[in-house]
């Protein structure tokens, strides 16, 4: 027993070393993505419930590899995060948000509530300045910036980080409005919504993906509408994927679905394609 026990810590550690080995190629490579242009954002439809159309979208990152192909963010942006190459990863991918929604723009004269999102890390904010960079891009780049969102996590909120709040406050009053994104699965602690002036609560795809049968994710689902609606804040579900869970996410009065049932995340000329023929429907 204690010989197989001394193996398998032999070869738990070499498993280790070898992720270790992996994260660290990984990093060292992720300095030259984007000078290498190995760096893609993608776009996901977010579709108005009541209109059925496509009114918004999430830019969501993607790393296509030399060697091991697409690397997923979730497998990255932690590393990004660590080594603060987040900071400038980060206002590529704004930019780039700024570009595609320009063109968007372009594309129809009714522009409505178009809107795309980014993904911000806890640290853009914590060590970088990353709201600031935001504004003077949107000034510069002259953006109206209903176009443009961003979504935060609940940590960031619960930090209790110096300055949070101002610079929270400081993209809003510039007119770009706040989504809390995976809303329900970390802390759970809702006494920031108070706090915090926000604008949209995104429901966690943790909660959608057994609405249909799960009682107590339906009734999560349709109290987090109901809390948010009181609060004044509109909704977004995530990872919808059957009609069966839009129904019952329009039925509660969620205002937004995305999800692979309407689409799935798309480089820009798809995504661009995609919403001028849902303009044409
Ligand atoms: P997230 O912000 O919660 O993004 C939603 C994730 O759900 C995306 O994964 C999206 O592809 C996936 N998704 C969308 N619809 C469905 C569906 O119907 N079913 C299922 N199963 N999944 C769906 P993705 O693109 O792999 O991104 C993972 C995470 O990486 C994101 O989670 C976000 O936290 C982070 N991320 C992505 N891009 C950025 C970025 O530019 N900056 C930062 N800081 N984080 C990013
Ligand atoms: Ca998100
Ligand atoms: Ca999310
Ligand atoms: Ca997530």
């Amino acid at each position: 027993a204690k010989k197989t026990g001394r193996n398998n810590f032999c070869f738990f550690n070499r498993q280790m070393l070898e992720l270790a080995h992996q994260r660290m190629q990984l990093g060292n490579d992720l300095h030259d993505a984007l000078g290498k242009g190995q760096l893609e954002v993608f776009y996901q439809p977010i579709i108005d419930v009541v209109s059925g159309r496509v009114v918004k979208a999430e830019a969501l990152l993607r790393w296509r590899h030399p060697e091991w192909g697409m690397v997923p963010p979730d497998r990255f942006i932690p590393i990004a995060e660590e080594t603060d190459l987040i900071q400038e990863i980060g206002a590529w991918v704004f930019r780039e948000a700024a570009d595609t929604v320009k063109r968007w723009n372009a594309l129809s004269a009714n522009q409505g509530q178009r809107q795309i999102s980014v993904n911000m890390s806890p640290r853009q904010f914590t060590r970088g300045r990353g709201e600031q960079i935001i504004i003077n891009y949107m000034q510069a780049y002259g953006l109206d910036p209903a176009h443009i969102a961003v979504e935060i996590t609940e940590g960031l909120l619960l930090d209790n980080c110096p300055g949070v709040t101002q610079k929270l406050e400081k993209l809003r009053a510039a007119g770009i409005e706040i989504s809390l994104d995976d809303f329900g699965t970390g802390y759970s602690a809702m006494a920031y919504l108070k706090r915090f002036n926000i604008d949209y609560l995104k429901i966690d795809q943790s909660f959608v993906r057994d609405l249909e049968t799960d009682p107590g994710d339906r009734a999560i689902a349709e109290a987090i509408v109901v809390m948010a609606h009181r609060l004044g804040l509109k909704v977004i579900a995530e990872g919808v994927e059957t009609e069966g869970q839009y129904a019952l996410l329009a039925e509660a009065g969620c205002e937004y679905v995305q999800g692979y049932l309407f689409a799935k995340p798309m480089p820009v000329e798809a995504f661009l394609a995609f919403v001028n023929a849902d303009a044409q429907k």
